[in-house]
């Protein structure tokens, strides 16, 4: 099987890279020239465990190729997966649906044979069929379906989530697409892996709500963890005692400063619009979108709050700028509006983060933060520490030998990373989420 996937981000590099792995001929294309040839030479454009060892391997034994030329590849697939950005758009909560529809235009002229083209891209309900239409218009002549195959890999575990996945949903209109999908996907479906075959619609649905719902249950255990600190209560053992509940599980029960990433803030408010422009609004996704907003800007608060209701001329050390542990993307993290807000109010900040610093002083400049290479350096002199990122190395420092190098001696934990007894014990002022005060 031939397979084009257009676009080489986290899920367009992550999946060619997989469905290659798991037999097909697949090739990358990108729009980026750079990325295309740094590719070829096996340097990987985002930091993505496992990845590098599946692209080098499969490039090498000729299953995995990359090019800008969408034509050539196009011409020679039996399948082409659109895996491009779908942002919000500029000001507004819908997804910018603009490169969607770009990479649909490049496709439709180079269509040879029998073609299915899947989205891949989380894309609002109604997008394969429009997908189809521009592809119609474009090239009447051309034989193809579209179909939807929504990505349920999570950044930091992405080549694990896409071999084992809970599950593949598969949404086609016409028997012949189902079959080409079913075939991409047999080598999964055959190591036991549910696969859901329901319409485009369907599929398309299926990924807004999961997401929609994941953020929910986040909001959720935060207004909790808020109450928590309210009533004496500890959060992580309410959430432990909820978990354990089968109809509720332990997964995403974790309280902290607010979802972010480049997938749950874009996608709550791009399912809210679709609500609304269907006469169907969610309420509950909507309440949860204002929830979290304004958490990430309490997080701040609790800082300033944590400082004796200034930090101006304070520094403050931030370790963690990534929205989770374990990638590189620090697309609408937490982290950068703390960063922003502390820069504004006249804080000195210094930031840590092991793969994420560069791409946050992108976005935040060089002015708002200074950058550090390694947590303790970060801390030096800091009249506060704020743990805004749970990377696993973070959990283990020494904070006898934190204590020693910072100036201050408040630590602000909004990932409940460190024990509250041994943070009092070397001296610190330790506020955390949803627990109460302890002296
Ligand atoms: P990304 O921004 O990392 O990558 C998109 C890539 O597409 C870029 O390299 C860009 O240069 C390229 N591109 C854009 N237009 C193109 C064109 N016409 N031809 C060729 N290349 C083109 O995006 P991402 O994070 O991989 O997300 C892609 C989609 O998958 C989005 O809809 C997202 O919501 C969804 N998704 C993302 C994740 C995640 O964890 N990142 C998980 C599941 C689903």
């Amino acid at each position: 099987m031939n397979i084009t996937v257009i676009g080489t981000g986290y899920v367009g590099l992550v999946s060619g890279a997989c469905l290659s792995e798991l037999g097909a001929h697949v090739t990358c294309v990108d729009l980026d020239e750079g990325k295309v040839e740094r590719l070829k030479q096996g340097i990987m454009p985002i930091y993505e465990p496992g990845l590098e060892d599946i692209v080098v391997t499969n490039h090498e034994a000729g299953k995995l190729d990359f090019t800008t030329d969408t034509g050539a590849a196009v011409a020679k697939s039996d399948a082409v997966f659109i895996a491009v950005g779908t942002p919000q758009a500029d000001g507004q909560a819908e997804a910018d649906m603009s490169y969607v529809y770009g990479a649909a235009k490049g496709i439709a002229p180079h269509l040879k044979g029998y073609t299915v083209i899947i989205d891949k891209s989380t894309v609002p309900v109604g997008t394969a069929r429009r997908v189809a239409e521009i592809i119609r218009a474009e090239n009447p002549n051309a034989d193809f379906d579209v179909a939807s195959n929504p990505e349920f890999l999570r950044e930091g575990s992405a080549v694990g989530d896409f071999m084992r996945p809970d599950r593949v949903v598969l949404g086609a209109d016409t028997e012949r697409a189902m079959t080409v999908l079913r075939r991409i996907y047999r080598p999964l479906a055959l190591t036991g892996v549910p696969v859901e075959e329901c319409n485009p619609e369907t599929a398309e649905m299926a990924k807004y709500a999961s997401n929609s719902f994941l953020a929910a249950k986040i909001t959720f255990i935060n207004q909790v963890a808020d109450l928590c600190e309210k009533s004496g209560a500890d959060v992580e053992d309410v959430a432990r005692s909820m978990g354990l509940d089968k109809r509720i599980g332990p997964m995403f029960l974790k309280a902290g400063p607010g979802y972010g990433g480049s997938c749950f803030p874009k996608d709550t408010n791009a399912f809210a619009v679709i609500g609304r422009r269907n006469g169907s609004p969610q309420h509950l996704v909507e309440a949860v979108i204002t929830a979290n907003e304004d958490r990430k800007r309490r997080m701040c608060e609790r800082i300033v709050e944590a400082c004796g209701g200034s930090v101006e001329g304070k520094t403050i050390a931030v370790l963690g700028l990534t929205f989770k542990p374990d990638t590189d993307d620090v697309r609408d993290s937490p982290a950068l509006t703390i960063v922003s807000k502390l820069h504004e109010m006249g804080a000195r900040v210094k930031a840590h983060d092991p793969m994420g610093a560069e791409h946050a002083q992108a976005i935040f400049g060089k002015q708002a933060a200074e950058i550090c290479d390694e947590p303790y350096a970060c801390a030096t002199g800091a009249d506060a520490v704020a743990v805004v990122t749970d990377w696993a190395h973070f959990k283990t420092l020494d904070l006898k030998r934190l204590a020693a190098t910072v100036r201050g001696k408040v630590v602000v934990d909004m990932r409940n990373i460190w024990d509250a007894d041994e943070a009092i014990a070397n001296g610190f002022d330790y506020h955390c989420i949803g627990r109460a005060p302890r002296f």
